[in-house]
């Protein structure tokens, strides 16, 4: 690989600006060069272990919907339930309203065998009347109170299944969550470990540039050149050094501050070629 041919010229920015980690012009280096190769791994690493914290982070919060559902077709069945124990509370309680009528009803008839008064007796005849008119209504009630109670154990039986299916499925989820959660857990150990002996690798300078980079926000402090543009900020990089670049050498964004390589030799080193 030829040396860089791109001047080595700070664009302006003084070091210590707190906006942007101080820029400069490639130096000597060029993507073949060991140090930018081990930072592409590290990159790819730390994007790694980004992707699995990302997805390890979301499982509690999967476990908790699947709870949720849950709870609320636990809540589903509930709500049937009361209405099925309220319909058989209504017919327990029209059943004593009509027991209380019947003693009530043999109570008057008893009394009007000893009445001799013809307006007495009429009045007590219209007492009757009312009292087994409101036996009628009891026993209008109780059938109708009958009819919801069949319609509520149906509902009840479709709740219960329908609970049921919930709670094999949550516990499913949850059972696949947790298992998600171990792998995870594991390959974000193996990559922290790869990482660990990596970064001491990576040169001091470039290591240094790589956490400004990431503490700025730019997840990929080495990005391709795509399209004439740095593959970062998508600034055009002028004509110039884009044929330098093609050719291998490494190239600052003057922008994002990213090391902008040729995509080739991006891809040959996040594969380890
Ligand atoms: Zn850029």
């Amino acid at each position: 690989m030829g040396p860089c041919l791109t001047p080595a010229v700070s664009p302006g920015r003084k070091a210590g600006c707190s906006c942007a980690p101080p820029l400069s012009f490639c130096s000597e280096r060029s993507l073949m060069d060991s140090d930018l190769d081990l930072l592409v791994r590290l990159q790819q690493v730390d994007a790694e272990i980004e992707r699995a914290s990302e997805d390890l982070g979301r499982i509690p919060q999967e476990v908790r919907i699947a709870e949720e559902e849950l709870a609320s077709s636990r809540g589903e069945y509930e709500a049937v339930e009361h209405e099925l124990e309220q319909l058989l509370q209504g017919q327990k309680d029209c059943e004593r309203k009509k027991a209380d009528s019947r003693a009530l009803l043999a109570d008057y008839r008893g009394k009007l065998l000893q009445i001799r008064n013809n307006t007495e007796y009429r009045a007590m005849l219209d007492q009757i009347g009312f009292v087994e008119q409101a036996m009628d209504e009891t026993d209008s009630r109780i059938l109708e109170l009958m009819y919801s109670e069949d319609e509520a154990r149906a509902k009840l039986e479709t709740a219960r299944m329908k609970y049921d299916r919930s709670v094999q499925r949550t516990e499913r989820k949850k059972q696949l969550l947790q298992e998600r959660a171990s792998e995870l857990k594991a390959s974000l150990g193996k990559l922290e470990a790869r990482r660990a002996e990596l970064a001491p690798l990576v040169g001091v300078r470039l290591g240094r540039r790589y956490e400004q980079l990431r503490g700025a926000g730019r997840r990929m402090a080495v990005v391709s050149l795509q399209r004439g543009a740095c593959g970062g900020c998508m600034t055009n990089v002028p004509p110039q050094n884009a044929v330098e670049i093609e050719q291998g050498a490494t190239y600052n964004c003057p922008i994002c501050g990213r090391f902008v390589v040729c995509s080739a030799d991006l891809e040959k080193s996040i594969h380890g070629e």
